[in-house]
C-alpha cells in the first residue's frame, strides 16, 4: 500500500530538465535557461535533471561538457540526475525500428547533398501532415500545420539519431514532465510532438522563454559581452549574484525588491511572472546586482576574495583597507583594473614632489608648519579606526584651513592627484608608515626653493 502511494506520488513529482548541447561555451543568456528550469523544479518540490546533448559527434566536444558541469556547481544549481544524449544510443536505434515497423518512418535512399554523388540511407518520419495544437505556459496556444515540414529527417542511419527523435526518447525515459526552453525551439515541437503521438508518449509540457538580447536588442552573443560562466566566476563575480541577475532577465516577481538569494527565489518564482517580449541583458544592472551580493558577504569571504586580487599586500592592509577597497569594486577583479592607481601607494611609497605638496592658496612655510602639527596631533590619537583619526584631526584642520591642512598630508601619504581621504590612509597605514612618509614630506619640502 505504501509503495503504492508512493509510486502515485513520484508519478505526480515535476521533472525538468536543462539540456545543453556542448558545442561551444555557453554564456549566461544560455545559462538563463538553467536557472528558470532548476527555480521552477524546486519551487514545486520536482526533479531538475542535466542531460548533455551530444548526439552530434563532430561538433560536441569533452571540454565544453566539463565546462558546463564546473559551471553548474560553481553557479550552485544542483541536479538529480546526470545523462549523457549519447548513452542512450540501444534506446534511440530501437525506437527508430519500432517507428519503421508501424510503418511511422521510412528509410530513404538519397544523394549526399554535398554534390559527391554518393547516395546514402536517411531516416524519414512519415509526417501525418495534420494540425498540432500545444498549450505553451509563457505563449498559450500554439497551433502549426504540419504539412510544410514534409517528411522530416530523424536520423542520418538507424544508428544515428538526430535532434528530434533523441530529444523525444530522452524525454520520455528520464519521465521529463515539463520542458523549459528558449523560444527559438518553437518550431521544433511540433515536429516532437508529431514523434511524441507516433510513439505512444505523454506530451510534456511547454514553456518557451523569452530569447535574451543585447542592449541593441540583437541576439546575445559572446562578443556583446555576455561571457562564459566560468568567466565572470575568474573576475571574481558571485555565484548567487549571478544566479539573481540570469533569474530577472525577462522575469521579475514585482515589487521594489530586486536582490534574491537563491533559495528565496526558489521560493518566489512563477512560470506566470515570465515576459514574453525579448529579455534585455544589462551589464550595468549585473554590476550593480552583484556589488550589492557582494556587500552583503561576510568580512572574512570579502578578505579572502579581494586576497586573491592583492596577494602581494599584507592582510593587515587589506583588512583595515577593505571597507574603502568595497566601497570602489562592484566586482573582485575590478581591483585589478584599479589597483595600480587606487591601492598601489598603501604598499609601495609613493613619489612625491615638493610644489605639489603646497596648496594653491597656501604657501611653503606654512604648509611645513601644518604638517609638523599634523604629526603632533597624530601622535596623541589612537588610530584605531578612521573616525578617531578624523575626529582628531579635523578640528586641526579647521583651526588652520582645510586644504592647507588636508591637500598636503593626503598628498604626502598618496602621492596621488586624487585618492581616499587621509583619514583613511592614516588608518590603513597606521602611524610608523604614516609618520615616516609625512616627515619625508617635510623634508622634501625644505629642500626645495619656490
Ligand atoms: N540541446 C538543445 C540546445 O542546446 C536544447 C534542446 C531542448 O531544450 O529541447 O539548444
Amino acid at each position: 500500500m505504501l509503495n503504492k502511494l508512493k509510486n502515485i506520488f513520484n508519478d505526480k513529482k515535476i521533472v525538468v530538465r536543462f539540456a545543453p548541447s556542448p558545442t561551444g561555451l555557453l554564456h549566461l543568456g544560455n545559462y538563463r535557461t538553467a536557472v528558470f528550469a532548476y527555480l521552477y523544479a524546486r519551487k514545486n518540490g520536482g526533479k531538475f535533471i542535466l542531460r548533455i546533448e551530444d548526439t552530434d559527434r563532430e561538433r560536441s566536444k569533452k571540454e565544453y561538457e566539463e565546462n558546463i558541469i564546473e559551471s553548474l556547481k560553481w553557479l550552485n544549481i544542483d541536479y538529480d540526475n546526470f545523462y549523457r544524449q549519447s548513452e542512450n544510443l540501444t534506446s534511440h536505434t530501437k525506437h527508430l525500428k519500432k517507428l519503421i515497423e508501424e510503418g511511422k518512418a521510412f528509410i530513404s535512399k538519397e544523394e549526399a547533398k554535398d554534390g559527391s554523388g554518393i547516395m546514402r540511407e536517411l531516416v524519414r518520419f512519415k509526417n501525418p501532415n495534420k494540425d498540432v495544437i500545444f498549450n505553451d505556459i509563457i505563449r498559450g496556444e500554439i497551433k502549426t500545420n504540419t504539412t510544410d515540414l514534409g517528411d522530416f529527417v530523424i536520423a542520418k542511419s538507424i544508428t544515428e539519431p538526430l535532434f528530434h527523435l533523441a530529444v523525444v526518447v530522452d524525454d520520455y525515459e528520464e519521465g521529463v514532465t515539463h520542458i523549459l526552453r528558449g523560444e527559438d525551439h518553437i518550431p521544433n515541437t511540433p515536429r516532437q510532438i508529431l514523434i511524441q503521438e507516433a510513439l505512444g508518449f505523454p506530451h510534456p509540457t511547454y514553456a518557451h522563454l523569452p530569447l535574451v538580447l543585447s542592449e541593441d536588442r540583437t541576439k546575445l552573443s559572446k562578443r556583446k559581452g555576455a561571457l562564459p560562466v566560468t568567466a565572470y566566476r575568474d573576475i571574481g563575480y558571485l555565484p548567487e549574484a549571478l544566479i539573481n541577475f540570469m533569474a530577472f532577465i525577462g522575469w521579475n516577481p514585482g515589487g521594489e525588491k530586486e536582490i534574491f538569494s537563491k533559495e528565496e527565489l526558489v521560493k518566489i518564482f512563477d512560470l506566470s511572472d515570465i515576459q514574453k517580449g525579448g529579455a534585455i541583458f544589462n551589464e550595468e544592472k549585473l554590476k550593480w546586482m552583484n556589488k550589492e551580493h557582494l556587500k552583503k558577504e561576510s568580512k572574512d569571504k570579502q578578505f579572502s576574495n579581494i586576497k586573491k586580487f592583492l596577494s602581494e599586500y599584507d592582510d593587515g592592509i587589506i583588512k583595515r583597507a577593505q571597507d574603502t577597497i568595497i566601497e570602489r569594486i562592484s566586482y573582485y577583479g575590478e581591483i585589478d583594473l584599479i589597483k595600480e592607481n587606487e591601492f598601489e601607494f598603501l604598499i609601495k611609497r609613493p613619489k612625491i614632489t615638493g610644489d605639489k605638496l603646497v596648496w594653491k592658496t597656501s604657501n611653503k612655510e606654512k604648509t611645513i608648519a601644518n604638517l609638523i602639527g599634523v604629526l603632533d596631533v597624530l601622535s596623541k590619537t589612537s588610530l584605531e579606526s578612521i573616525d578617531s583619526i578624523k575626529n582628531n584631526l579635523m578640528p586641526y584642520a579647521e583651526k588652520n584651513g582645510k586644504g592647507d591642512v588636508l591637500w598636503p598630508l593626503r598628498f604626502a601619504l598618496s602621492g596621488q592627484d586624487k585618492s581616499m581621504d587621509p583619514f583613511t590612509i592614516c588608518y590603513i597605514l597606521q602611524s610608523v608608515e604614516a609618520k615616516e612618509r609625512i616627515e619625508n614630506a617635510i623634508k622634501l619640502l625644505n629642500q626645495t626653493t619656490m
